[in-house]
């Protein structure tokens, strides 16, 4: 379809006032268009080539609304490091509307009742981070929210120091967060709530609506889903970063792309998050904290749902963990199903990689060719000998795989990305951003969307991150 054939819709808006609150975007001055995604536009139902014309810019700098668009941000509230802030909401998001079952948001498009002291705008740093990660996440087959296009414009922001402000337009099947049943639970608004947690289950549950203890059966999934993410999230070596309950996605996507980081060197300690001084939200801690996350979230829906009920579900979160991280962990090392003493070999891996400051992408991309000559392996880690006690075992256990080597090979292929977005590598796009320059944002966004697949033009972004951006930190300041 055309911009001006569209017909969006507002879903959320039928939920009581307290809800979100009506704002109309704020448009950047001189903008233009960094990228689009054709993948996302055909998702959508917009033509390819109403990507390229002045009049998707403005789509984008919310100086267009289509029929049917009619703005607003969503309120929502949530723990923060553990603290609770009774409101938060889209600061900077606003809503433009729903086309197939996707909402659209404009991050970075203006203040809103929510935004506190903020400015309600994006800089172009976050934005092209945002941008590609969610695109990677998805190439990597992981639940996420994703982006249809990036602006960048004159528009001055002051964080730091000045820089440009920018707008992506993201995409997503849910945008309610735990933080979102939060916000109604503490103020007591019990209608509101239930109401949410209709919508929620309409929105993404609908085999559950009409099924009898539908909440009990609803608490159940985003545990499971939950539980899921967080398996992905740690097979794959990311880091969210921020896992705040109003960063918690109700639907288990991966949503709010801020100071996030893939691992370089395997670091179960590692914290992306300059302003996570204790590490609350390091790599190795998700699991845990996505279980925190959902006692929040169980706290909230309390007054629907017995508690006992809950805690079953509960009870379930560290199975569904384990199961799918081991599942997933053996995919990636090439078996063709799980067995016992699966787990103690992956941990005897893991603690391997750490000791010996290996790279976890291309650890697992070199292991995917490994045919018993142990040298391309070897030559990752500082020592040989904890490498040869860990082969040892990785022998023993293949002799009791049945797929042959090269069925084993091309398995892993597509369970061990080639490529991941590090950060040192987003740094190199941004900077060239920065001096005007996007052809890096194209690159990394090819990469990003098949990460599996041999690019030899991009060869140099497959090996060890440079020595000076290997773990970096990064600040929240967007
Ligand atoms: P985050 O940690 O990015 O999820 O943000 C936490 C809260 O701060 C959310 O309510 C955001 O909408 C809000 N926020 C972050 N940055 C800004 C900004 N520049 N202007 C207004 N609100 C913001
Ligand atoms: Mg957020
Ligand atoms: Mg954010």
């Amino acid at each position: 379809m055309k911009l001006n054939e569209l017909k969006l819709t507002n879903p959320y808006l039928k939920l009581s006032a307290e809800c979100y609150d009506r704002v109309k975007p704020a448009p950047l001055t001189k903008p233009f268009l960094i990228h689009a995604n054709e993948a996302v536009a055909e998702m959508l139902g917009i033509d390819k080539e109403e990507l390229y014309t002045e009049e998707f810019v403005d789509f984008v700098n919310g100086a267009y609304q289509p029929e049917g668009s009619d703005t607003f941000a969503m309120c929502y509230a949530g723990h923060q490091f553990g603290f609770y802030v009774d409101r938060l909401g889209d600061g900077r998001a606003i809503n433009i509307g729903t086309l197939n079952g996707l909402h659209m948001q404009l991050k970075g498009a203006g203040q809103t009742k929510y935004s506190r002291s903020g400015d309600g705008r994006a800089v172009l740093r976050s934005s092209i981070r945002e941008y590609l990660m969610s695109e990677a996440m998805h190439g990597l087959g992981i639940e996420t929210t994703r982006a249809l296009a990036l602006i960048g414009s004159e528009h001055s922001v002051f964080r730091q120091e000045w820089e440009k402000g920018a707008i992506v337009l993201r995409v997503s099947p849910s945008w309610v967060r735990f933080g979102t049943f939060e916000y109604f639970a503490h103020k007591k608004k019990l209608k509101e709530l239930e109401a949410l947690t209709d919508y929620a289950i309409a929105e993404s549950y609908p085999h559950l609506i009409d099924v009898e203890n539908a909440y009990a059966s609803f608490f159940g999934e985003v545990v499971k889903r939950t539980a899921r993410l967080m398996a992905e999230w740690q097979a794959v070596g990311f880091n969210h970063g921020v896992m705040n309950t109003d960063n918690m996605s109700i639907a288990g996507l991966t949503i709010d792309y801020g100071p996030y980081a893939f691992l370089d060197d395997y670091d179960a300690g590692y914290i992306c998050n300059h302003t996570d001084q204790y590490g609350r939200y390091s790599f190795g801690n998700q699991p845990s904290i996505g279980e925190w996350n959902l006692r929040a979230l169980m706290a909230a829906l309390s007054p629907l749902i017995h508690t006992e009920k809950m805690e079953e579900s509960m009870a379930g979160y560290w199975k569904i963990y384990k199961a799918h991280y081991t599942e997933l962990m053996c995919r990636k090392m090439g078996f063709d199903e799980v067995i016992e003493g699966d787990l103690a070999l992956i941990q005897h891996m893991l603690g391997t990689l750490q000791g010996l400051h290996i790279d976890y992408t291309l650890f697992f991309r070199t292991l995917s060719r490994y045919d018993g000559d142990r040298a391309a392996i070897l030559k990752l880690g500082l020592y040989h000998q904890p490498m040869h006690d860990w082969l040892d075992d990785y022998d023993a256990r293949l002799a009791q795989n049945s797929s042959t080597q090269e069925e084993r090979e091309g398995k892993m292929l597509m369970s061990n990305p080639k490529y991941v977005l590090k950060n040192y590598m987003l740094q190199g796009a941004i900077d060239a951003a920065v001096e005007g320059t996007y052809a890096l944002i194209d690159d990394l966004f090819r990469i990003a969307r098949n990460p599996f697949d041999e690019h030899p033009e991009y060869e140099r972004w497959a090996g060890v991150t440079p020595e000076v951006y290997k773990n970096n930190k990064l600040s929240c300041s967007s």
